[in-house]
């Protein structure tokens, strides 16, 4: 097979999507959610008969049931939106993060981090901004066509420079930007007004 159209192009290669894999090791983050971060989500979700065994895991709980939902009819755990359920974003677990950039970033047409990262954090969660770089900046199509090239970014990278400033500032909006973890409990959750 030498001949593909444009759409069925790889544009995450299996060396990308694996160096990914390492990168998640290797800058662990608790914004994403893993499989067993899941299961344990659904089932504080959907078993009435698990109860909290410490004071922590109490504001866990509460903090779970206030920041997610299970949706029983598509079976799919959604970060529910606090006043639109329209705006519920799907949870996506580390392993499914490369699938989903891909499916977002070929459906706009290969736009440039900025809206590709824009359209992600609306639909989903679990993603970070940082995420959405690394694998953008191994497109196959954008780093062989300058036109779809973010600006300063893919060039640079393939010619010498080993660090990429304005990636680094991307790292830095991306924590003011993002929800906080699921796993950490604020101060003012645990003690609800009555
Ligand atoms: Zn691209």
């Amino acid at each position: 097979m030498t001949s593909t159209s444009l759409n069925d192009l790889v544009i995450l290669t299996s060396s990308t999507k694996s160096a990914f894999l390492q990168y998640l090791r290797d800058n662990p983050n608790n914004r994403r959610v893993s499989q067993t971060d899941k299961e344990i989500l659904i089932d504080w979700l959907t078993n009435p008969h698990k109860r909290p065994s410490s004071q922590k895991e109490f504001s866990r709980r509460n903090y779970v049931w206030k920041t997610f939902a299970w949706d029983e009819k598509t079976r799919n755990l959604v970060a529910a939106a606090k006043t639109n359920e329209a705006k519920n974003r799907m949870v996506i677990t580390d392993d499914m993060i490369p699938d989903i950039v891909e499916i977002v970033h070929k459906g706009n047409g290969h736009a440039g981090w900025d809206a590709t990262w824009k359209e992600v954090s609306t639909s989903y969660y679990g993603i970070l901004r940082s995420d959405v770089i690394f694998l953008l900046k191994q497109c196959q199509i954008c780093v062989s066509n300058p036109s779809k090239r973010p600006k300063g970014s893919a060039a640079t990278m393939l010619s010498s420079q080993p660090v990429d400033h304005e990636a680094l500032d991307f790292l830095n909006a991306d924590d003011m930007q993002y929800d906080m973890s699921a796993w950490d409990v604020p101060d003012n959750e645990k003690h609800p007004s009555e």
